[in-house]
């Protein structure tokens, strides 16, 4: 039988690293739902579509072929024939995404995108909506969550180590900025999903966190 993990929680939380963690001690594909928004927003601005206007990004998303295809255990796809991968983590999608992906009908595209990828097996998903809208029946939901000044010291080290030269406080605010448009927008806010088990993770290793998981799944 198909499974389907969800992992929600805001930005720097660890989602992305447990995520991956689960899927690899499970053998299952693990999905980055936030990569998808990103896509979306990746290629309004190649196109040089403003992100803010809705249709124009709307009918950008429409006229554009995406594919989805499982490679070395992760889902990823691609635009136009494009596999934007490094491009999805450019300071302008960063800054643009939580708008895009306050646009319901992005959302409804989106959500779609992902519930078809579990015609490829048992999947983990990491996002923001994934225990609540995209499968809102999984008996494997989890929400993550650790102290904003711990979640902004993650996403720094990670800036830094990708090569960006970001000043710490500017990533507290971003970090802060993203978090407050997407726990109050309208369409699928962030909130904790119904029957989820919340997990602090900001004293807890990546290793413990995985084990949490992957027990709770197991038992
Ligand atoms: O997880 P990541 O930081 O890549 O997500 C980028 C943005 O995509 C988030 O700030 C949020 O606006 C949006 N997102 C969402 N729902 C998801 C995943 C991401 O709204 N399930």
């Amino acid at each position: 039988m198909v499974k389907t993990i969800a992992i929600d929680g805001p930005s720097a939380s660890g989602k992305s690293s447990v995520s991956k963690g689960v899927a690899a001690e499970l053998g299952f594909t693990y999905v980055d739902s936030g990569a998808l928004y990103r896509g979306v927003t990746w290629q309004a601005i190649r196109k040089g579509i403003d992100t803010t206007d809705a249709d124009a990004v709307l009918n950008m998303m429409h006229d554009a072929e995406w594919d989805f295809f499982v490679q070395e255990g992760a889902s990823i796809f691609s635009i136009d024939g494009d596999v934007p991968v490094q491009e999805l983590r450019e300071k302008a999608v960063r800054e643009s995404v939580a708008n895009v992906a306050s646009i319901p009908e992005v959302r409804k595209f989106v959500v779609e995108s992902l519930q078809s990828l579990a015609n490829f097996g048992s999947l983990v998903m990491e996002g923001r909506d994934i225990g609540m809208v995209v499968f809102p029946d999984s008996p494997y939901k989890f929400y993550l969550d650790a102290d904003p000044e711990e979640r902004a010291k993650r996403r720094y080290r990670e800036l830094v180590d990708a090569g960006e030269s970001e000043k710490a406080e500017e990533v507290m605010e971003s970090l802060k900025k993203r978090d407050k448009i997407d726990s109050t927008r309208k369409a699928d806010p962030l909130v904790v999903p119904l029957g989820a088990q919340v997990i602090d993770s900001t004293s807890m290793t990546l290793e413990e966190v995985v084990q949490t998981v992957v027990d709770a799944v197991k038992g």
